[in-house]
């Protein structure tokens, strides 16, 4: 007997990232001797404080529903944050939205921003600079758009130009979508560069795209260790109003299972925006888990020093990884400035065979051969686009002695392919 499930289900592409990180994660159950630098969560734990306030919640009896984008105290919290460390003008407790983490967040955004097109007529178009994390393109095309791909590869640390996006935008483009510090790519823009892009975004909402969004993934802002200060495109005014900011709790804080997201914006078009993500989310989700909102305050208001001490590992972590990964013959790697990702070119390692057999001919199949005959799993590249498919990425959300141990099985492996 076959009973059709939807298409929109059926077609979707399962996420990469969540699949390595699922898989690595059986076969430790298993008994496997597996190191996994698959899943982009911090090892940390969540800091007491930030737990002690959901405790004392819940305890309370703060279990009923709550207000779909969030309570009123959280919602204030959250854009006193981000007017004052961002520096976002004109955002309100009415711009702010808290969804179920920061892919939620971004789901819920897509499916307010974006629409299938009329018969006949060209979809909305989403500039992306690529590789990128996997699930933007999955999302954007749920939501009726299609994705338009800005290359760019490690040598120019897989920053796209103002140049490159002003030339991917036309009058179809709705969004472009920025991550900085990126996953996966573990590279950070500078105010600089941020600022010429926006300028880029002024102009042709000026002339030929009107209704153009920026949606600036923000989730790794707090990692960043490479001298370039985290800097957020929505506080320039002269587009702050068509900028939504995205980010979340999960990476900041060590706080991945809670699912906490959350978007600020500006302005009239901001509350618009906000207003609808509040309808959706409204026939979705309503409220996140009420007991979790003091929670949220708490991190924002007191967890700050276990913020710089995780921020402090994850600086030596990349460093670790990097002199690693650069005294490897034939990989070519970017140096992270942020986030928790190296995402070095295998491409020398392609058409190689492992000891077992297996021809590597992809990041794809490195990947496979690694996690099967050498108990090491890392991402493989693909899914992320464009020069992707020559990558594979490491999340060095771990320890220094499993990064070294993971080097060096990384090391033998290469070494063993004839
Ligand atoms: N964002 C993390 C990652 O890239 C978690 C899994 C996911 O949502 O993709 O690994």
């Amino acid at each position: 007997m076959s009973i059709a499930l939807a298409p929109r289900a059926t077609n979707l592409k399962p996420s990469v990232t969540v699949a390595f990180m699922n898989r690595a994660k059986a076969m430790q159950r298993a008994g496997k001797d597996v190191l996994s630098f698959a899943a982009g969560e911090p090892d940390f734990d969540t800091p007491a404080c930030i737990k002690m306030a959901a405790i004392k919640a819940l305890a309370n009896g703060m279990t009923k529903y709550m207000p779909t984008l969030g309570d009123p105290d959280t919602r204030s919290a959250l854009a006193r944050k981000l007017t004052i460390e961002n520096g976002i003008p004109g955002c309100t407790p009415e711009h702010i939205t808290i969804g179920a983490g920061g892919k939620h967040s971004l789901f819920v955004a897509c499916h307010v921003l974006l629409d299938f097109p009329a018969p006949g007529q060209p979809k909305q178009e989403v500039v992306l600079p690529v590789p990128a994390w996997v699930s933007y393109a999955p999302i954007v095309e749920l939501a009726g758009g299609t994705i338009v791909e800005v290359e760019t590869t490690v040598a120019t640390g897989f920053l796209a130009t103002a140049e490159q996006i002003e030339k991917a935008i036309t009058p179809r483009t709705r969004m472009v979508i920025l991550n900085s510090p990126s996953n996966p790519c573990g590279t950070m823009y500078s105010e600089q560069q941020l600022r010429a892009i926006a300028a880029v975004i002024e102009k042709a909402a000026k002339t030929i795209a009107p209704n153009l969004v920026v949606l600036s993934d923000e989730l790794y802002e707090k990692i960043v260790y490479g001298g370039i200060p985290h800097f957020s495109i929505g506080s320039i005014p002269a587009i702050a109003e068509r900028v939504i900011t995205l980010n979340g709790l999960s990476k900041a804080y060590g706080m991945t299972g809670w699912r906490i997201g959350y978007t600020g914006s500006s302005g009239e078009f901001g509350r618009a925006f906000t207003s609808a993500m509040g309808t959706l989310q409204g026939q979705m989700s309503t409220n996140i888990t009420s007991f979790t909102y003091p929670a949220i305050v708490e991190a924002l208001a007191n967890a700050g020093p276990e913020v710089e001490l995780m921020r402090q590992a994850f600086a030596a972590r990349a460093e670790a990884i990097n002199a690693r990964l650069n005294a490897m013959p034939g990989i070519v790697n970017a140096k992270a400035t942020g986030a928790f990702y190296a995402f070095p070119n295998v491409r020398a390692y392609f058409g190689k065979t492992t000891p077992q057999g297996k021809k590597i001919d992809s990041a794809m199949s490195m990947c496979e051969a690694m996690l099967e005959e050498a108990g090491l799993a890392f991402v493989p590249g693909e899914d992320f686009g464009g020069v992707g498919r020559e990558h594979v990425r490491i999340s060095f959300a771990c320890s220094l002695d499993q990064i070294a141990k993971g080097m060096d099985r990384f090391e033998a492996f290469l070494r063993s392919l004839k």
